[in-house]
């Protein structure tokens, strides 16, 4: 499973932001910009799709220190900084400012950060990784709930002149629309959720339905977890498109604890068929559709 792989594998290094500028584009996201001299040797991976871990401080802790490293280990002082991942929204290489879009959500500790968050504050982030998108597709097909959007903005922002891109995103409801920049000939449609918690994700209906152009496309999604993987399957198992031509992603899934606690049961399992398609080289979409088909025989 490429991303997660990526996204487990630690990062090779922490720095200390500070909060710069903070507003709301939406009912449910709030932008924060980071900077100060804490990210001077900042630097992006230059790929739309980059992630970083966003070490939430406990709560009303205002100042943060550098974990200690020994290898590849950090460690954190306590109360310790509760790791969260997001998308590098915009990274500024003249300001070395970096903006990263949060939605808030019921309840989570990311979400009451960037609900309490002030100017000053400071947080650790980790270097940013990304997988980067087939820019050379003729077409390219993005969908995204609102965690999505940060990088699906990025992605549509790095696209060419001339290229077709459709996207389809999700929103809580007219309001929270907007129009994104593309130097590609772009095309969007916007799916309301009110509840993205309680209500399934409306983005896996309009793929079957949206016709797909002719000559080589290229899909991006990242969303609700299950959305995702039903828009995978349609992709993979029933387009029965290569793996090169697709990066499907879960961003996120509600309740979140009890998943977890389901998962551990099978966690060895997973890990297990997981590193045998490694050591044999399997392709990364191959060895996820073993691990899926482990953990759906277990009901997740
Ligand atoms: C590579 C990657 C990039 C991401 N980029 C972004 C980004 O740019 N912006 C962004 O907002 N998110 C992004 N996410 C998603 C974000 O990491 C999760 O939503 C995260 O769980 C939020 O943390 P939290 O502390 O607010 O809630 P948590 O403490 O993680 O969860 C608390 C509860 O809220 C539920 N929950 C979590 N997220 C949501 C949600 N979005 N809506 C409703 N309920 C939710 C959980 O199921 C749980 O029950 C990204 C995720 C990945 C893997």
């Amino acid at each position: 499973m490429g991303v997660a792989n990526e996204m487990t594998a630690l990062p090779e290094a922490y720095f200390k932001a500070e909060v710069i500028e903070v507003r709301s584009l939406s009912s449910v996201m709030r932008r924060i910009v980071l900077g100060g001299d804490g990210l001077a040797d900042y630097r992006s991976s230059g790929a739309p799709d980059e992630w970083f871990r966003l070490m939430v401080p406990p709560e009303r802790q205002q100042r943060v220190e550098l974990p200690s490293q020994q290898g590849r280990q950090f460690h954190f002082d306590d109360p310790q900084p509760a790791p969260r991942w997001y998308s590098l929204r915009r990274w500024d290489p003249e300001r070395h400012e970096a903006t990263v879009d949060i939605v808030v959500h019921d309840h989570g500790v990311a979400t009451r950060w960037a609900e309490a968050v002030q100017l000053g504050d400071q947080v650790l982030i980790s270097q940013p990784h990304g997988r980067g998108i087939d820019t050379e597709a003729d077409w390219v097909l993005i969908m995204a709930d609102q965690t999505g959007i940060p990088a699906a903005c990025r992605i549509l922002e790095s696209l060419l002149p001339g290229q077709r891109a459709h996207a389809v995103f999700e929103a809580p409801d007219e309001a929270a629309t907007f129009t994104p920049t593309s130097p590609a000939d772009l095309r969007v449609c916007w799916a309301y959720n009110p509840s993205p918690a309680s209500i399934p994700s409306p983005l896996s209906a309009p793929v079957r339905t949206v016709e797909l152009p002719p000559g080589r496309g290229y899909v991006w999604m990242a969303g609700e977890a299950s959305c995702a993987r039903a828009v995978r399957r349609y992709f993979r198992h029933e387009l029965k498109w290569r793996s090169q031509q697709f990066d499907i992603v879960g961003y996120w899934r509600p309740d979140a604890e009890v998943y977890q606690r389901r998962f551990r049961e099978v966690e060895e399992q997973v890990a297990t068929v997981y590193e045998a398609g490694q050591r044999r080289g399997a392709d990364s979409e191959d060895i996820l559709d073993e691990v899926y088909s482990v953990m759906e025989s277990r009901g997740l």
